[in-house]
């Protein structure tokens, strides 16, 4: 298992989980409990942590939550010109084909 994700907001945690889980990603949350044990361990010890349980997944599931991660400018969405769906401002790359934002323009052709 490699930790992708930890966050002291268990619900945060949980989306993030469910985030992966949608793309095909297996996840298992360690510390899922921890609130119950919370004055008998350090508290470090119990901040709900998301790992991926396929170590082939990790790339695919870092991009994914590096995606979800909010960029403090918020911007109007933008229609990715790789597959035409429409993302959300505040992303810098498509969530779903992963076509970035300004790479892609009028003549301008990558590795040329
Ligand atoms: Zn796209």
């Amino acid at each position: 298992m490699i930790k992708v994700f930890e966050s002291f907001d268990f619900s945060r945690v949980g989306q993030m989980q469910s985030l992966l889980e949608s793309h095909g990603i297996k996840t298992f949350i360690r510390n899922q409990y921890g609130s119950s044990v919370m004055g008998e361990v350090p508290f470090l010890e119990v901040v709900p942590q998301l790992f991926v349980l396929e170590e082939r997944d990790l790339v695919k599931a870092r991009e994914i939550l590096r995606l979800d991660s909010p960029v403090e400018s918020t911007e109007a969405n933008w229609v990715c010109p790789g597959c035409g769906i429409d993302v959300e401002g505040n992303f810098a790359r498509c969530w779903r084909c992963g076509v970035e934002r300004r790479a892609v323009g009028p003549g301008q052709k990558a590795g040329a």
